[in-house]
């Protein structure tokens, strides 16, 4: 595969989350909860004689997500009719926007491992209505006209994605950017957030693209990476047993795990694009632009560079911990409370995560998790002043503080947890252990070095693991060193 490079291009369908529909009152519902079809007025079904209203907030969500993409907001921006017949569709087209988008010329900066980033451009983000939704039953087809009317914004990359990794990773930068503007939910489970990979191959001797392919109902990013492999992997044989890569629309099939194809297209779709209308031009000033965007939050970059600088935490860290909003709030204020940063964020990437994860909590709920931040500041306070060891911190009191609510100091209290790092009462345990395991000592003292650790263990095991690591190390080495005289 050496010899051929992949090429991605991903455009990203998002869900504006308002109160109300693009161009009606008409309230935008849950597309799981609500029943079907019960959040459709007459623009959502495209009724005759009906006219559009733009929805100014969606406006300003599209505008704060273009300005979070780095993007250029054009002055003027206009709605389009993208004309097509479909039956999630009632109206025969959809208002889009076509020459005049709504941003142009941005980039996302994604991971693209061992701590380099890479920009990713993003060719333009438009507003648009969301279609109906199909589904396709045993002897027909059924339409929810909830989704339609919805307003989407459309972002488009451009080619600039090297390989599956890269997409997802830029796949979940967005997501990540836009749950931090709290415009979309990022819940791809419910379809407000869907991608759609456009993939070509370029052998190396290549001066220009080759024909792509488009994968779309792409439901999960993990989806996403394995259908690009697969993908990548059927256009090189292809190529390489003398055919051509022909332009197709596919999908992905979860549960053959294989790409299928929807329909081969010979040449670009024609929709007939023309003003809409029914709509005025959008005029955007600089004073609105501006307004907008002295209200955009810290993001994540901005976040990941601050951690860097400020707190010293590795590239990897400092991205993990901004990822999600919830997170990044969760960890400063541990710091607030007094903790360590770089130990806070050890602390929390690992034993911490750790938890969440076996009780299947998602990073974004981390606000509720049963330990807060003052009281998991409070543990890692135990641990730094000694009056816990580490393992005894992570083994025997972070659980009970999951377990309990309760804080590390009550618990340490209660059960007796507090570090022994008497050198006297630690003396005498390592002269037990050591008289208890003279067969250990021997084979120290023939040059098995090894079994120290070994040694080191009992005696933690023998002061119920609280003693001070530093302490008992020290003294067990004095002790060694004694007897080999
Ligand atoms: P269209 O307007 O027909 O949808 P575009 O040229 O606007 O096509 O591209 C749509 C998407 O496909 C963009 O994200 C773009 O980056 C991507 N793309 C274009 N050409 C290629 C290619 N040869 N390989 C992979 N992706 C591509
Ligand atoms: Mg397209």
């Amino acid at each position: 595969m050496r010899e051929w490079k992949t090429v991605i291009g991903l455009e990203v369908h998002a869900e504006m989350e308002t109160e109300s529909k693009m161009f009606s009152s008409c309230p935008v519902v849950d597309s799981v909860e609500a029943a079907p079809n019960s959040a459709a007025d007459h623009l959502s079904l495209g009724m005759p004689g009906t006219l559009p209203v733009i929805n100014m907030r969606a406006m300003e969500y599209g505008i704060m997500a273009g300005l979070a993409l780095n993007c250029e907001i054009p002055p003027i921006n206009q709605f389009a009719r993208k004309n097509y017949f479909y039956p999630d569709l009632p109206k025969g087209y959809q208002i889009s926007q076509y020459d005049r988008p709504l941003a142009v010329n941005g980039y996302v900066n994604i991971d693209s491992g061992g701590g380099g980033t890479k920009k990713i451009r993003v060719r333009r983000a438009h507003m648009e209505e969301d279609t109906g939704k199909l589904s396709h039953v045993l002897g027909g087809s059924l339409v929810d006209y909830n989704r339609a009317g919805v307003p989407l914004l459309e972002i488009v990359s451009e080619p600039d994605m090297s390989s599956a990794e890269e997409a997802a990773s830029y796949a979940r930068k967005l997501r990540s950017i836009l749950r931090y503007l709290g415009v979309n939910s990022g819940d791809m489970s419910k379809g407000v957030l869907r991608f759609e990979a456009n993939v070509s191959v370029m052998h190396e001797s290549d001066t220009e693209l080759r024909e792509r392919t488009e994968i779309k109902n792409l439901n999960s990013i993990r989806n996403m990476a394995r259908a690009i492999e697969y993908e990548v992997r059927r256009q090189i044989k292809l190529y390489r047993s003398g055919e051509t890569v022909k332009p197709a629309t596919l999908g992905w099939d979860e549960a053959g795990q294989r790409i299928t194809v929807q329909r081969y297209k010979e040449r670009a779709d024609e929709y007939r694009y023309f003003p809409e209308p029914d709509l005025p031009i959008v005029e955007v000033s600089r004073e609105w632009v501006e307004a907008l965007r002295a209200k955009l939050p810290a993001l994540p970059d901005e976040l990941q560079r601050k951690y860097e600088e400020d707190y010293g935490l590795s590239v990897d860290d400092a991205a993990v911990l901004t990822a999600e909003r919830a997170v990044a709030r969760y960890f400063e204020a541990v710091v607030e409370c007094g903790a360590e940063a770089k130990s806070a964020a050890n602390w929390l990437t690992t034993e911490l995560f750790r938890l969440m994860n076996s009780n299947e909590i998602e990073r974004e709920d981390i606000g509720g998790i049963p330990i807060d931040a003052s009281s998991f500041a409070g543990l890692l306070a135990l641990a730094r002043e000694g009056v816990i060891n580490q393992s005894t911190a992570r083994k025997q009191v972070l659980p009970v503080m999951w377990e309990t609510g309760r804080e590390a100091r009550a618990i340490v209290d209660e059960r007796g947890l507090a570090q022994v790092s008497d050198a006297g009462l630690i003396g005498d345990t390592v002269d037990q252990v050591l008289s208890a395991n003279g067969d250990m000592v021997e084979r120290y003292l023939a040059g098995n070095e090894k079994v120290i650790n070994a040694i080191f263990g009992r005696i933690m095991g023998a002061l119920r693991g609280k003693g001070d690591p530093a302490i008992v190390r020290e003294i067990l080495l004095k002790r060694l060193e004694s007897l080999k005289e």
